[in-house]
């Protein structure tokens, strides 16, 4: 019997397949915006004020009406202070109000003049401000609403809160804030090889690098990890487990065992114990990705090589789980920047090279581009997305995805 061989799928088909296949967790919880870093907005937020809500100045200075000061050394009675917090009155015409950053601006003024503008003359009969020049209608006035009109939206559903998210929230007033709950998701390392730092390693042993990498690319996710640790290279083992790992997760990510050799037991684990599709991935580093169910529980089986176990999280596992969370926006940054280098061997699968910008503005390639060589991620500054067959040479244009542009 001939045996044909499946086609590889390409990247963009696998996680096609990934995303169509998952649902956002549904519920939501109110918490306080000071704890929200990191969680997922839930419901767009509109604001119902103004920001800022009144006309305020953006200097230390003088309010004054423009008409006052048209000689160009008007010389005007300071009439009153206003600090920041604090409202003035109406400006009398022919006077000046001493005014501080985010002061209110008082009926009736229609300009600020900075301090440096400005000669302050104290005399008998009160404080007195020469004016040099003449101001513009306008000049150093923040205008109510110039940020936030009411009624705007200002933060859209599916958003991931950083900090900057939390202090526009916080400027419009939101105590709390509604997001998704958090993932929680169990994770375990397949390998009889595997030791943990710390132990002797014995003939043959390794350590288990990939422990550290991918669970703090988990934590990097804002997931509740649950770290099921090494697991013998036994069918047996990998049942248990995954049986272990699937209750209260919403989703199983496995490291190695992905291969189908005789001591890769994840693909009959799985299939035994759920629903398992096995994915050739026309991608290098990579290929292996294991993706199917285990009872409710979403499952990600990694290959075991640390480089590729890292790119394959970035490319697939980071999708799912911000497409879980309910991040609106899962694709990665990319964008064209000049390759400094020349590849000429390109390989047949979509090649993910690990490459560095350099102060010229362009990028510089790792020389090893090993799926095992974990100096190459720390040395780079993100991958270069090389589609199959493809060759580079200096001076081309190339599509870069840097490693920040996979953050949260
Ligand atoms: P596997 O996918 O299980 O066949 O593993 C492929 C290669 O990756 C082997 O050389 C393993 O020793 C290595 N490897 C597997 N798991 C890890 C890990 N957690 N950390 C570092 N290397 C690993
Ligand atoms: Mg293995």
């Amino acid at each position: 019997m001939d045996i044909v061989p499946r086609p590889m799928l390409s990247v963009d088909e696998a996680l096609e397949r990934v995303l169509q296949s998952i649902v956002s967790v549904d519920e939501i919880e109110r918490i306080p915006t000071m704890e929200a870093r990191g969680r997922v907005l839930a419901e767009s937020q509109v604001s119902d004020l103004d920001v800022p809500m009144h006309d305020n100045t953006q200097m230390d200075g003088y309010a004054v009406r423009v008409a006052d000061c048209r000689s160009g050394h008007a010389r005007l009675r300071v009439s009153q202070r206003i600090p920041a917090g604090h409202v003035g009155t109406a400006l009398a015409a022919g006077s000046a109000a001493r005014i501080f950053t985010g002061g209110l601006i008082p009926s009736g003024a229609d300009a600020v003049v900075m301090q440096e503008d400005t000669t302050a003359e104290t005399s008998e009969d009160g404080n007195y401000v020469v004016i040099k020049g003449t101001p513009k209608a306008g000049d150093w006035i923040r205008r109510a609403g110039e940020d936030i009109r009411s009624g705007a939206t200002i933060l859209s559903s599916g958003t991931r809160l950083k900090p900057q998210e939390l202090g526009l929230a916080a400027s419009v007033g939101r105590a709390t804030l509604p997001v998704r709950r958090r993932l929680n998701v169990a994770i375990f390392f397949t390998g009889d090889e595997l030791a943990m730092p710390g132990q002797l390693l014995k003939p043959g042993a390794i350590y288990n690098s990939s422990r550290f990498t991918l669970r703090s690319l988990l934590e990097d996710l804002d997931c509740s990890v649950t770290d099921l640790g090494i697991v013998p290279d036994t069918l047996v083992a990998t049942k248990s487990a995954l049986r272990r790992a699937a209750q209260g997760h919403d989703c199983i990510i496995t490291s190695g065992g992905v291969s189908v050799g005789e001591e890769d037991h994840i693909k009959p684990a799985v299939e035994a114990e759920g629903h398992l599709d096995l994915w050739q991935i026309a991608m290098k580093p990579g290929k292996p990705l294991a993706f199917g169910r285990v009872g409710g529980t979403l499952f990600l089986g990694l290959p075991g090589n640390p480089v590729s176990s890292f790119v394959t999280f970035l490319l697939f596992v980071r999708p799912a789980l911000l497409r879980l969370q309910g991040v609106v926006d899962v694709a990665p940054m990319a964008f064209g920047i000049r390759a400094d280098f020349d590849w000429k061997k390109p390989d047949r699968r979509q090649e993910y090279l690990r490459v560095r910008l350099n102060p010229a503005g362009g990028l510089d390639l790792f020389p090893n581009q090993g799926s095992a060589v974990l100096t190459s991620t720390v040395w780079a500054d993100g991958l270069v997305e090389n589609p199959p067959s493809t060759a580079i040479a200096a001076g081309d244009i190339v599509r870069f995805l840097p490693f920040f542009g996979f953050a949260a």
